[in-house]
């Protein structure tokens, strides 16, 4: 697919947003959209959640009622306390809010979380408890035995773990759900359909991170200008053991790791947003070259998925080119969320070899988190807007 079909293939989903808003959900129990749910972020002033902030300026299912950040901003308004980071001004719906702190008392239905990790843990557990469904993106519960760490198109039937989660938990209407660390998110959305093709032995990755993943103000350019910088805390170790659970399964009762041999190296390099990732996989299976590459340009996602309205029904864009995907050039793919594949060719030393690129704050981070979302929306997750005080529906087996 080319780069310009897949920015179609984005634009092709737009209808189907516009048709979602009012009516029933696609394929699901009649979950009315007349009143869009509310949504509250936590760490609305930061990166992620300036991101998570513009992404529900105009989203059809979702509606920006709350912001709160630390003690720092709490009691201004949004403009005065964000330092905004992004392309256009701050929309409309957020400019006047006002920013709270991390009381759970938010007049919304559900949280986002971007919140630093030296807070989010406590602060995500005491918003749970008090009834809010929480999608994070911060680290802290991302390994907990029953909380799901989702990316829609490898693992929807994780979300099968929330009620286990609130009965072992306590919580009543309230759960956590969490996206992956940055670098995992387009890793792992490349290796899927290799795991469901040929089964996955070995994976050795080697990452070139963008600054824009440490936050603001992140790296000093003191430290990055010219410069690669062969350490980022924590990162080898999300890397080596996010994948195993996001490609393993929910038995019912625990989630059971994919059990692949997992090597991981993390660069920080002089780039703003997206990180490549240089990747030698080994396969169960032996496999041709030109199947290997035949089952990443035709990963397509069901139905379901597809009426997410942050959804791209081919979420892997593979280039032909022997020089891309670039970040400068091809970040903004799919909108930010496809993974942009490359340099598909033997490994010597494995059996596979390729280059990808995901967007670390839109696939990696704010549009994950916005699509989650979407899937617990559609799956009867969210409490309806239109009837607060239905409590959160079973899970849809799908
Ligand atoms: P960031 O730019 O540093 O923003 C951090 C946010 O947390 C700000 O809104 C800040 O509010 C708030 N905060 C900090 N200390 C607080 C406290 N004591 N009480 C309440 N709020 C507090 O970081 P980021 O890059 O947006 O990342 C946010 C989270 O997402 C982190 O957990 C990060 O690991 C994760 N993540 C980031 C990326 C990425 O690519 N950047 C990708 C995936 C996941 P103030 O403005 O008031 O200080």
């Amino acid at each position: 697919m080319s780069l310009d079909s897949a920015q179609q293939d984005s634009k092709d989903n737009m209808p189907m947003r516009h048709k979602a808003a009012g009516k029933t959900l696609p394929g699901y129990s009649a979950q009315p959209l007349e009143k869009k749910w509310r949504a509250g972020v936590l760490g609305a002033t930061g990166l992620v959640g300036q991101r998570i902030v513009k992404l529900l300026s105009n989203h059809p299912w979702f509606e920006l009622t709350e912001v709160a950040a630390s003690e720092r901003s709490s009691g201004k308004r949004y403009f005065e306390a964000a330092r905004w980071h992004l392309d256009g001004p701050i929309p409309e719906n957020a400019r006047d809010l006002t920013v709270k702190g991390l009381e759970p008392t938010l007049d919304c239905d559900f949280v986002f979380s971007a919140l630093d990790s030296s807070v989010a843990g406590g602060a995500e557990e005491d918003f749970a408890r008090a009834g809010y469904p929480v999608v994070s993106n911060s680290k802290n519960h991302r390994m907990d035995a029953y909380v799901p760490l989702l990316i829609p198109e490898v693992n929807a039937a994780h979300l099968e773990a929330i009620p286990t989660q609130q009965k072992k938990c306590g919580y009543d209407r309230g759960f956590i759900v969490t996206n992956p660390n940055c670098s995992t998110a387009g890793l792992v959305l490349v290796l899927k359909p290799l795991a469901d093709a040929f089964g996955l032995e070995k994976v050795f990755v080697v990452t070139l991170q963008a600054v824009s993943g440490a936050g603001y103000p992140g790296v000093a350019t003191m430290d990055i200008q010219g410069n690669v910088i062969p350490f980022i805390s924590g990162e080898e170790e999300k890397m080596e053991t996010e994948p195993q659970k996001l490609l393993g399964k929910w038995d019912g009762s625990r989630f059971v790791d994919a059990g692949v041999g997992l090597t991981a190296h993390c660069n920080r390099v002089q780039v703003l947003d997206g990180h490549l990732e240089c990747v030698s996989i080994g396969l169960k299976k032996i496999a041709s070259l030109r199947e290997v590459q035949e089952a990443l340009r035709t990963f397509e996602v069901d139905a379901e998925l597809a009426a997410l309205p942050s959804a791209l029904r081919h979420p892997i864009l593979v280039m032909d080119e022997e020089n891309r995907p670039q970040p400068r050039r091809d970040v903004d793919a799919g909108g930010g969320m496809a993974a942009v594949v490359g340099r598909v060719r033997e490994c010597p030393l494995l059996d596979v070899k390729l280059t990808l690129l995901s967007h670390n704050l839109v696939r990696g981070a704010a549009g994950a988190a916005v699509m989650n979302a979407e899937l617990l929306a559609a799956r009867g997750f969210l409490t309806s807007p239109a009837n607060q005080n239905q409590s959160v529906a079973e899970a849809v087996s799908k």
